[in-house]
């Protein structure tokens, strides 16, 4: 077993899960799905390989709500914190939530970290910053 980089849990702790080696990327997606979802201005997610990704405790919290058919979010049933996401398209990879990591980092490369679908960003909320933004996910 390798060691934990990163462990993260939901608000109300039920759910723990650790993170065995560093992300592949970091996407802020401010697309309606993902700001709903979560409430919020917009939904940071890292992409991880499933391997590397254990839930350790609680997942009889999980639920799961399809965005789109394939999009599987997983959240916990108890307080409702967004945990990860399974895509269709990835199945060898876990979208989760680094806001919900307690301790360590996601230890992405920095240069994959990007704004993605800013077209649908909340108009609200202005986007400042360096990092890269693209219209949609590609
Ligand atoms: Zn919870
Ligand atoms: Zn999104």
């Amino acid at each position: 077993m390798k060691d934990k980089t990163a462990t993260g849990s939901c608000q109300c702790g039920n759910i723990r899960y650790s993170l065995l080696a560093p992300s592949r990327e970091l996407h802020h997606c401010h697309c309606s799905m993902c700001r709903k979802s979560h409430a919020s201005m917009f939904g940071t997610y890292a992409t991880i390989e499933r391997e590397y990704f254990v839930v350790e405790e609680g997942k009889d919290f999980l639920s799961t709500y399809l965005t789109t058919p394939d999009v599987h979010r997983h959240f916990c049933s108890g307080c409702g914190s967004h945990i990860f996401i399974d895509v269709d398209w990835e199945p060898d990879l876990v979208w989760f939530t680094p806001g919900t990591i307690d301790t360590g980092h996601p230890n992405h490369p920095p240069e994959t970290e990007r704004h993605i679908w800013v077209d649908s960003k909340n108009p609200l909320y202005e986007i400042t910053g360096d990092l890269p933004k693209y219209r949609e996910f590609d």
